[in-house]
């Protein structure tokens, strides 16, 4: 491979007109969009719009007549058809950690008379917080972390809920659905899926898997900006038999009747709690609008085509530097990203991130890329193999200015 293949990898590419609806720096290449995803266009415009009009001179009326009212459901019907779920199932709302505890304890009420209740051990910790937390609430429970591998087999009569991210955050190890969704419903029990590093980077097809509940951030793969709203999905079969552990009055079957009892809503719009952020919601519903052009086929064979060029070119060129790959070699077994451990990881990132090639170090040894392919084009892959290699040849990074940890690495 030379880098004028990659150039002509580009041309040839479905997806490359994807790039001019981002903003993005000329000088940059960005290998952090699944942690941050890149800002659309779209977004900057709608903001403005919304701000000037719905916002400046409709004022409160807005809720009704710029239909923001309906918006945490509306938007949850744009994201289904990324995410496998029919309609009805999906809400945007509310931070990824706040929807996973209200989906852990929706399960574990689902499954009163059962104990175990097993997590996957390397799950970002956000998750495995909530999931001690939300055992805690309900009680009689005992949490098992293992190993993801060994989560199938564990299963028995007596678990409740399986808890798990489809893709690892640290690795990019991507767990079967279908096949532990199976599992876990032959022994009775139920599954709630993370899918905050697959939403936006692969096909999920949640309703076909067999997804109980599964959550994911709006921010990352799905470019929604900072903090965007994050997403709940409850698949219909569960729906009527949950008591929303955060019984807000946005969830409530007539909010405006400012009822003193809670009745919940019927359907999805239960598990909404207070009043939707409208700014948030309507970057990321403006971010969605990107995906009507987008072939999801399309986008995953050129996943994995840029996650091969990585590994390929880096294993080529940094070879003798004490680098590991972290990831799945097989890029079936593999999310968006690809990950390396070495010893002085964060600070070779900070020096990549000197040269504006902008990844990211997850402790406690691991640089993570990740591959969004709506705007990464393979000759940054390859220009960013070509920084690193540099990086790691002349020593660059043993400047005390790389070392020393910011707050957010
Ligand atoms: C990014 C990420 C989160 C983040 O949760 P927030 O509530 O948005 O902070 C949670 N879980 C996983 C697996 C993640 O990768």
């Amino acid at each position: 491979m030379k880098r004028q293949e990659c150039l002509e990898l580009d041309r040839l590419d479905p997806l490359a007109a994807r790039r001019q609806d981002f903003e993005l720096p000329a000088d940059v290449i960005y290998l952090d969009g699944n942690s941050l995803g890149a800002a659309p266009r779209a977004v900057q415009r709608r903001l403005q719009s919304l701000i000037r009009r719905e916002w400046g001179e409709g004022l409160i009326r807005s809720w009704n007549e710029a239909d923001w009212f309906t918006m945490p459901t509306r938007v949850g019907e744009k994201l289904a058809p990324l995410l496998g779920a029919g309609p009805d199932q999906v809400v945007a709302a509310d931070s990824t950690s706040i929807n996973l505890y209200k989906a852990l304890v929706a399960a574990l009420r689902l499954r009163p008379d059962r104990h175990r209740v097993i997590g996957d051990a390397a799950n970002f910790p956000t998750d495995l917080y909530l999931l001690q937390a939300a055992c805690e609430a309900v009680g009689g429970r005992s949490l098992e972390r293992l190993d993801a591998e060994d989560i199938a087999a564990a299963i028995d009569g007596d678990t409740a809920v399986v808890a798990l991210s489809h893709v690892d955050y640290r690795s990019g190890q991507l767990h079967d659905m279908a096949t532990i969704s199976a599992a876990v419903h032959a022994a009775g029990a139920l599954v709630v899926w993370d899918l905050a590093h697959s939403a936006g980077a692969l096909a999920l097809a949640l309703d076909e898997d067999g997804a109980d509940f599964a959550v994911g951030c709006g921010y990352k793969f799905l470019n929604g900006g900072p903090g965007a709203p994050a997403f709940l999905y409850v698949a219909l079969r569960h729906q009527g038999g949950i008591e929303p552990v955060l019984p807000g009055w946005m969830g409530h079957a007539n909010p405006f009747a400012f009822a003193p009892d809670y009745e919940p809503a019927p359907g999805i719009a239960r598990n909404l709690c207070g009043t939707p952020p409208i700014l948030s919601l309507a970057a990321l519903e403006a971010a969605l609008e990107i995906w009507a052009d987008v072939d999801l086929a399309a986008l995953r064979h050129k996943s994995q085509a840029l996650g091969q060029l990585l590994i390929e070119r880096v294993e080529e060129i940094c070879a003798g530097h004490d680098l590991a790959l972290a990831s799945p070699r097989d890029p079936d077994q593999r999310g968006s990203q690809v990950s390396f451990h070495h010893p002085q990881g964060y600070a070779l990132v900070q020096a990549l991130i000197g040269r504006g090639v902008i990844g990211d170090f997850r402790d406690p040894d691991i640089m993570r890329f990740g591959l969004a392919p709506l705007y990464l084009r393979y000759v940054d892959v390859w220009d960013a193999a070509g920084h690193l290699a540099e990086i790691l040849e002349s020593g660059e990074w043993r400047q005390d200015s790389f070392r020393s940890r910011r707050t957010v690495t």
